[in-house]
C-alpha cells in the first residue's frame, strides 16, 4: 500500500510504502477513496498544541514511525476478518475514526471517544491518507448511502464535532438563545444542526463579514462582529438579557473571553476549538452567575449515527470540496497551516 506518512515531528510527510494488512478477526480492510484533510493534523505534524503563555501540550506520544495521519476516511469495503459480519465487499463507508481501547470504563459506557488508550485511526493508529486503513470492527463503518462521498468522512470529524457541542447546549437554552462563535467549517456544520434541533434563536459571531453573511443566510438570527466594541452589548440586547449557551468553535483566549462573557445566569459557555491560549475568571464568578465551562471533543459513535440522520434528513447545506492527489497531501497541510485553503480539501488516494 501507498502512503503519505509523517517521518518525524516538524517535517513534511513522505511516501511511503507498507504491505497491505490482512484484516484479521473484526477486521475490515477499506480500500481510502476520500480522505478529508483537517486543521488537527497540522498540530500533530507539529507535535505540540499552543496553551498560551508560551506553553504548549506535547501530543507527539509514542506513534511508531514512519506514521500515517488521516482521519476523515471513506471507502470501500477491500476485505473482511473472519468475524467482520456483514460488511459487503465494495461497500462505501465512512470510518469513525475516535475508537477507544474497548476494555476501559469511558469505552463501556459509550464514550470511546474520551478512551485514554485510544486507537484512534489517524491519531494513535495508522490512518487515511494511504490506499488502504484498516479498522478494527465493522461497528466503526457508519452506512453513509445517500451523502456525498467526498464529505463522508469529513463528517465524522467536523461535523460529528458541531453536533456533539450542540447537543451540549440544548439543555441550556431554557436561560436564553444559542451563541455561536466562530464560523469556520465546525461552527457552519454547529449552526445547522443548532436550526434543525432548537427553535430558539441562534446568535452567531465571527470577525468575518463573508462568513457572518453566509450564517444568516443559512438561519441565524443575527450575526455580530467580535472585533467591534459594541458586540457585547449588542448580544445582551438581542438575547433578552443574556444567552442560554455560547459555544466557542475558536478555542482561543480572546474567543473564550468572548463567549462567556454574554451567558446568562444558569447558561453555558462550551468550548469546542483548539486554537490555544489561557483562560482566567475570578472563582466567585462561577457560583454568582450559576455560570458552567464545559468542553467538548468531537463526539461519541452513537452521536455520529444521530448526526448522519439529520445529514440524510437533508439539514445539512451541500460543503464545496476540493479534491487532490495522494502525494499532495503534504502540501495541502501546508496550504491549510498557511490559510490557503478556502473550503475543504479532500485526498483521493
Ligand atoms: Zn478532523
Ligand atoms: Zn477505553
Amino acid at each position: 500500500m501507498h502512503r503519505q506518512s509523517l517521518v518525524d515531528y516538524g517535517k513534511p510527510l513522505e511516501a511511503t510504502e507498507a504491505p497491505t494488512p490482512s484484516p484479521k478477526g473484526s477486521e475490515v480492510l477499506l480500500k481510502v477513496t476520500h480522505c478529508g484533510v483537517c486543521h488537527s493534523d497540522i498540530h500533530l505534524q507539529d507535535g505540540y498544541f499552543d496553551l498560551g503563555g508560551g506553553n504548549k501540550l506535547d501530543v507527539r506520544g509514542n506513534r511508531p514511525m514512519p506514521f500515517t495521519l488521516g482521519h476523515e476516511i471513506a471507502g470501500t469495503v477491500e476485505a473482511a476478518g473472519p468475524e467482520a459480519q456483514g460488511v459487503p465487499k465494495g461497500k462505501f463507508y465512512a470510518a469513525y475514526p475516535w475508537i477507544g481501547c474497548g476494555k476501559c470504563a469511558l469505552c463501556a459506557r459509550g464514550d470511546e471517544h474520551l478512551c485514554n488508550a485510544p486507537r484512534a485511526l489517524g491519531i494513535t493508529v495508522d490512518g487515511g491518507y494511504a490506499t488502504h486503513v484498516l479498522v478494527p470492527h465493522p461497528r466503526y463503518l457508519m452506512d453513509v448511502d445517500g451523502i456525498p462521498p467526498a464529505i463522508a468522512g469529513a463528517l465524522m470529524c467536523s461535523g460529528l464535532t458541531g453536533y456533539g457541542a450542540i447537543k451540549k447546549a440544548l439543555p441550556h437554552l431554557h436561560a436564553g438563545p444559542l451563541l455561536i462563535v466562530g464560523l469556520g467549517g465546525v461552527g457552519m456544520m454547529g449552526l445547522q444542526f443548532a436550526r434543525a434541533l432548537t427553535d430558539k434563536p441562534i446568535l452567531v459571531a465571527d470577525i468575518d463579514k463573508a462568513k457572518r453573511d453566509a450564517a444568516l443566510g443559512l438561519g441565524a438570527a443575527e450575526a455580530f462582529d467580535p472585533a467591534d466594541g459594541g458586540a457585547r452589548k449588542a448580544i445582551q440586547k438581542a438575547s433578552g438579557g443574556g444567552v442560554g449557551a455560547a459555544v466557542d468553535f475558536v478555542g482561543s483566549d480572546k474567543s473564550l473571553a468572548f463567549a462567556h462573557a454574554p451567558v446568562a445566569k444558569g447558561g453555558a459557555a462550551i468550548v469546542v476549538g483548539l486554537f490555544g491560549g489561557g483562560f482566567a475568571l475570578p472563582v466567585p464568578m462561577f457560583p454568582l452567575r450559576a455560570l458552567t465551562i464545559m468542553g467538548s471533543y468531537v463526539g461519541s459513535l452513537a452521536e455520529a449515527r444521530e448526526m448522519l440522520a439529520l445529514v440524510k434528513a437533508g439539514k445539512v447545506a451541500p460543503i464545496p470540496v476540493e479534491t487532490r492527489p495522494l502525494a499532495r497531501t503534504s502540501a495541502s497541510l501546508d496550504d491549510l497551516r498557511a490559510g490557503r485553503i478556502v473550503g475543504r480539501v479532500v485526498i483521493t488516494p
